[in-house]
């Protein structure tokens, strides 16, 4: 099938698979192995990748925390701040509309004597400043605010939170996992204290992640949440995956070399895409923010068809529901839910996520393809 699923993950790039490759064989050191050879090539190439890292985000070298995705990122960012202000300060901001490597985290903390209050997004998913000020009590801790959406694309505001949480002395963490390798970020410009990305979404392989952690937070305003080795400054115990780490570097040095001009290529094949379905097929309607979205993406909502129905019947593309089928039950996604899409319709939207390896033909196939099924299913 074409693959249109670029958001739930990506292949490796073949550039990147090249250069881990040397590290599960003849490079197969200990990163913290101080005493031999192996051991310091293992973390040359581990600090030449975070360095490539940390030019793609603005950040410096000592501010990347590498862990297992941001799955793991985002439990750290939020338990590990939580841990550490608990219980002079218990308050939490964020968004209907995150991942829920964001929302349960939440929930769990909540279990522990955390508040949490999740902002209403507009029917575009976005939130305002004035929406997150009005949620601020003396009690917040964090704000944590996804920088792009994984399923509608919306960008947030992000400049503008990051100033705002700074005047109130408030931490800022981003889940930019969708957002890096897709849109120039800068974390220094956009006051951003926690940052999340994942190396699976930009072309990297799968299980390795980074936490950025602004230099001015210590142990003791993060507490770690793997104990062990210390590796990582304290912040995450472990053994670096030496083989993953330097494929992510690999992603990030790629992606900040040709990020702008893959955007603009995106967008392109994006819009034609979207285009295309909304001037053959009837009854079709974009979810999200068109004016601020990440280039690869759209979310276009079917009428008249039956949801479950119209992905089984995909069978040449390979794109995913507005509905999120956690483990076997498909729940109706909750990012549709929020921004005020029905049910019903929200079972038959489809998030067509493209990527570097897609090109017009395929578009145009998907764009015929997509037509027949939905005219069939309708019939
Ligand atoms: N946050 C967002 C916004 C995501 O899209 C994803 C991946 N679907 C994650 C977090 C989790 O990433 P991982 O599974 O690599 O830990």
């Amino acid at each position: 099938p074409i693959y249109l699923d670029y958001n739930a993950t990506c292949p490796v790039d073949p550039r990147v698979l090249e250069a881990m490759l040397p590290y599960f064989t003849e490079h197969f050191g200990n990163a913290a192995s101080r005493s031999h050879l192996l051991g310091w090539t293992a973390k040359d190439a581990v600090e030449t990748a975070r360095e490539q890292i940390a030019e793609l985000l603005q950040a410096s070298t000592k501010e990347i925390v590498f862990t297992s995705g941001a799955t793991e990122a985002n439990n750290l960012a939020l338990k590990g701040v939580f841990e550490s202000v608990f219980p002079q300060k218990n308050h939490i901001i964020t968004v209907q509309t995150e991942h829920k490597a964001v929302l349960d985290v939440c929930l769990h903390l909540e279990k522990m004597g955390a508040e949490t209050t999740f902002l209403q997004p507009d029917e575009f998913g976005s939130v305002t400043i004035e929406q997150i000020e009005e949620a601020i009590r003396p009690e917040t801790f964090l704000i944590s605010i996804m920088y792009a959406n994984n399923e509608i694309g919306t960008i947030q505001e992000i400049e503008a939170i990051g100033t705002l949480a700074q005047k109130h002395k408030i931490l800022f963490h981003s889940d930019a996992t969708q957002a890096v390798g897709k849109v120039q970020i800068d974390v220094k410009a956009a006051k951003i204290d926690l940052l999340s990305l994942s190396g699976h979404k930009l072309y990297g392989p799968k299980g390795i992640g980074v936490l950025y952690i602004n230099r001015n937070l210590k142990n003791q305003d993060l507490v770690a949440q793997m104990d062990g080795g210390k590796h990582e400054r304290g912040f995450r115990s472990g053994t670096l995956n030496v083989p993953a780490i330097v494929g992510l570097g690999k992603a990030c040095e790629i992606a900040n070399a040709e990020l702008l001009t893959e955007s603009i290529t995106l967008s392109k094949l994006r819009d034609c895409l979207e285009q295309g379905i909304l001037s053959q097929i009837k009854g079709t309607k974009v979810n999200g923010n068109t004016n601020n979205r990440l280039p690869n993406l759209t979310n276009i909502s079917f009428e008249g068809v039956d949801g479950e129905l119209l992905l089984s019947s995909f069978r040449d593309i390979a794109v995913s529901s507005g509905s999120a089928c956690t483990s076997a039950s498909v729940e109706p996604s909750h990012v549709l839910k929020a921004i005020g899409v029905s049910d019903k319709l929200a079972y038959s939207s489809i998030r067509f996520s493209l990527g570097r390896f897609t090109n017009q033909e395929e578009i145009d196939f998907t764009i015929q393809y997509v037509k027949e099924v939905v005219e069939t299913l309708r019939a």
